[in-house]
Parts: C-alpha cells; structure tokens; sequence
C-alpha cells in the first residue's frame, strides 16, 4: 500500500471494478461511487488523493461534482468521459480537471495518467497533509475543513490570505519569490501584480503575528521573497 486513496465514481459498475483491479494491483487505495451524491459523500468523510471521475452520473452529473470539489480543494481530478467533442473536454478542464481520458480507454494508460497527475503535485508541493501545525503549536492550518486557529482560536482570514498561507506552509524550507507565490496560490492566468502579494502579507501578519513588525511565521527574505518560519515539517494527523 502506498497511503494514496482514490475515489472512483463511475456508475458502470464493469469499468468502476476494472480500474479498481489495475489501481490496487499498484498499492493504492480504491473507494468506489455509483452516482454523483454518493462520490461529495464520500469525499467529505475520507481523505481522498486523487479523483477519477465520469460526467454522466445518476443523481448529480460530474460537471457538478467536479464544481463542488473545486470549490473546496485541490484534490486533482481525472475526468473519464464518452464525450469525445473538443468542447467537452475544454470544459472539463476549465471546471478543473487535471486531465481528461476519452471512453473507450485503456485501463493501464489511465493508471499511468493518475501516476502523473500525482508526479506533478508532488512537484508542486501541495500538500496532501490535512493539518500544518508550527512547532510550537500555537499555530494550526486545518485544510480539510479550511480553517486557521492561533492558540485555539479561529483566525479570521480572507480566501486569498488563506490560500497564501497554505502555499506558503505547505513548503516550509522554501523560499518563495512573489511570482511563485502568485503561481502557486492563484494559477498562471491570475493577473495580480506582485507587490499585491506584500499587501496580502501585511494583512497576513496583523492577523497571526504577536509583533508583525518583528514576525517569526512569515519571514521576509530580502532581494528573494518569503517563507514560512517555525513550521513542523507537514505531517498527516
Ligand atoms: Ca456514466
């Protein structure tokens, strides 16, 4: 076993149990969906790495399961689809899809495409951990349920400060330029420009920091960018 769970959800029973064989056969961890209510179900309660997912679903297509996921995490997703149209699979990516396999397919080759995805994620540095604690334990980043406490207490903070914070803990050795951060944080196509970033931290820091002016959880690294300072390496609760 590898620790990675996927979630299949596909309501063809036959093409559900043969990806299911190929996935275990490499050490992952399979949970299966038969319709779209069931796969959000079993997200929100299980820990899951990695999606593969058809868009003609009973109950809730996988254009609207796919929206749902995006609208909390960045779980990636592989669409599996007999749409076959460029458009389709336009959207499908636009909705969020890491990638999209065409039906009939290949169960080996979507085996290797979930490989890559993962590849692609570890290189990114996003985390798979649901909890980034600091060492000494008065921060806590919990990204299951997208909250962030200091000393116990939930800390108010913005989508955008959220997700720099996440970015920025997630790597805790890293030193990020601004670029980085806004790639990471919001994709390639956002267009903030990057001292917007130095905003978000000032903003970052009155919320978390004893002193911001001296702060010890987001250090400034001059000529570079930022880090995070005193994160425990990520760990899985
Ligand atoms: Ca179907």
């Amino acid at each position: 076993m590898n620790d990675i769970n996927i979630l299949i959800v596909e309501d063809e029973k036959a093409i559900s149990n043969i990806v299911r064989t190929y996935l275990e056969k490499d050490g992952y961890k399979v949970y299966q969906a038969y319709d779209g209510k069931k796969a959000l179900e079993i997200f929100t309660s299980t820990k899951i790495d990695l999606v593969i997912l058809d868009l003609m679903l009973p109950k809730l297509s996988g254009e609207e399961v796919i929206k749902d996921i995006r609208n909390r995490s960045k779980t990636p997703v592989i669409i599996i689809s007999a749409k076959v149209e460029e458009e389709d699979r336009i959207n499908g990516l636009r909705l969020g899809a890491d990638d999209y396999v065409i039906k009939p397919f290949s169960p080996k080759e979507l085996v290797e495409r979930v490989k890559a995805v993962l590849r692609r994620i570890e290189k990114y540095n996003i985390p798979r951990a649901d909890i980034i604690k600091t060492k000494d334990n008065r921060l806590l980043m919990d990204l299951k349920y997208n909250r962030f406490l200091k000393d116990g207490e939930e800390v108010s903070l913005t989508k955008n400060e959220f997700s720099i914070l996440k970015t920025l803990f997630s790597s805790p050795n890293k030193i990020f330029t601004r670029d980085e951060i806004i790639e990471l944080t919001f994709g390639l196509d956002y267009d903030a420009y990057d001292r917007a970033i130095d905003t978000h931290i000032k903003n970052i820091r009155q919320k978390i920091e004893d002193n911001p002016k001296k702060p010890q959880y987001i250090k400034t690294i001059y000529g570079m960018g930022y880090k995070s300072g005193g994160v425990d390496d990520v760990f899985k609760e």
